[in-house]
């Protein structure tokens, strides 16, 4: 297809933009995809795959067979307080339809998009790079970069940034955003032990000191990932080795284990930050390009992913019916409400877990009472499932009433 009759352009080929293209090519929309990596990203990244994002896998036919064969599905969350089980989450509580907590790597499911796109002979255009734009009434003029240096301006109807992080789309655009680091970091090891672990169960163990949790992954691996309160120093600093995380996972879980081996490890420190509008003109912006979240609670993909394919659903009624514009102009407040109640819900969480809030604010919450009953029945699997974010209720005047 030439790229004079694609009025779309998205940019960045990761889990929002690939959401978005599938979504578009689901109802025959034309659309080009760039990426300015030559290849798919490598690392595992998310794991932490929501019922909502299952559920929009399934719509775009996307929950296949390689998905689900390279997934693990566990049946709860149990937590714990200084070594104390003080409660389990069911799978079940947190969805019908899916009801388990599912684990797969990012690149799976990068995998899986990409090949619904090859099945329809749509090619991610890699080692292409957006390097400016412009919008003028209806258009957007898009200057593009190859990776054998070559520059070409190309006109679309619509530009949508599914840049991540380091938006260029963002900083072209810029609109202005909120940030906040907090005053502690996490570290984070996908090992492989030498003893088996039930597989079939999440676990959150929270101390005075921070949290560890063990995360089961497919290939008989674990995902640790435990909170420090302070300025991260950087990971060469830390010198973090298999005796270490052996050590901590004891101090904090009260379990003994022992690590075979040290796939990956990563840190940094807990940050959010969040654009104070999705879109400007026919340009619009999703995924990590838009919000990032602080890690706790695996939600940065996935309401990336539920971005893309709301954005991907108005994109498509417009381009059906031109009247439609209003509910696609509506994207940016709409998306921005539910990204800033994910961020409400995080950042509470993140205080608490790292126990930068204090002992006492933790201690209402967490220790069973009568009083916060309902807290745990209803509202902390509503939390998990990602359920609050489409409700209208306010998270921290609601929160006040249940404890
Ligand atoms: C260690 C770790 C663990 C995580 N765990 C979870 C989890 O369990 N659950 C969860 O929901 N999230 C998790 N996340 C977050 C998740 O990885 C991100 O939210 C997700 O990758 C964002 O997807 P995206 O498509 O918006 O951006 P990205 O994945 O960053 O993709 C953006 C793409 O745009 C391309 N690009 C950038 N600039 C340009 C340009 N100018 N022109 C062309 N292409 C460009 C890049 O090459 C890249 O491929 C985790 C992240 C990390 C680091």
């Amino acid at each position: 297809m030439a790229r004079e009759d694609t009025p779309i352009l998205i940019v960045g080929a990761g889990p929002t933009g690939l959401t978005l293209a599938a979504t578009l090519l689901s109802a025959g929309i034309p659309f080009h995809i760039i990426d300015k990596r030559l290849e798919q990203g490598g690392l595992p990244r998310a794991i932490n795959v929501s019922a909502k994002t299952l559920e929009i896998l399934d719509n775009l036919e996307c929950l296949t067979a390689e998905l689900v064969k390279n997934s693990i599905q566990l049946k709860a969350l149990s937590i714990y307080f200084e070594g104390r089980r003080l409660f389990d989450i069911q799978g079940k509580q947190l969805s019908k339809k899916f009801p388990y907590i599912f684990h797969v790597t990012q690149p799976i499911i990068e995998q899986v998009l990409e090949k619904k796109l090859l099945c329809s002979n749509i090619t991610i255009e890699r080692g292409t790079e957006l390097i400016s734009l412009h919008e003028v009434d209806h258009k957007v003029f898009a200057t593009l970069k190859t990776n054998t240096g070559k520059e070409y301006q190309q006109t679309f109807q619509h530009v949508i940034g599914c840049d991540g992080g380091q938006s260029t789309v963002k900083k072209l655009l810029n609109i202005e955003e909120e940030a906040e680091q907090y005053n502690a970091y996490f570290l984070l090891a996908d090992v492989i032990l030498e003893e088996n672990i039930s597989t079939r169960t999440l676990k959150y163990f929270l101390t005075e000191q921070g949290y560890i949790i063990l995360a089961p992954l497919p290939n008989s691996k674990i995902r640790i990932i435990a909170s420090f309160r302070g300025n991260f120093p950087g990971l060469e600093k830390l010198n973090i080795n298999k005796y270490f995380l052996e050590k901590l996972i004891q101090k904090r879980s009260f379990q003994k284990f022992h690590i075979k081996e040290i796939n990956w490890l990563t840190g940094a420190p807990y940050y959010h930050r969040i654009l104070t509008s999705a879109s400007s003109k026919n340009t619009f912006l999703a995924g990590d390009a838009l919000h990032q979240f602080s890690p706790v609670g695996g939600t940065n993909m996935n309401v990336g992913i539920a971005d893309a394919y709301d954005l991907g659903t108005r994109l498509i009624s417009f381009y059906q019916d031109s009247n439609q514009e209003n509910n696609l102009k509506e994207y940016s407040k709409e998306r921005l409400a539910v990204a800033r109640k994910n961020l409400e819900i995080t950042r509470w969480s993140t205080l608490l877990m790292t126990r930068l809030e204090g002992a006492s604010a933790w201690d209402k919450y967490f220790l069973p009472s009568l009083k916060n009953r309902k807290f745990y029945k209803n509202f902390i699997p509503r939390l998990f499932s990602g359920d609050l974010l489409n409700d209208s209720i306010n998270f921290n005047q609601t929160l006040e009433t249940l404890c």
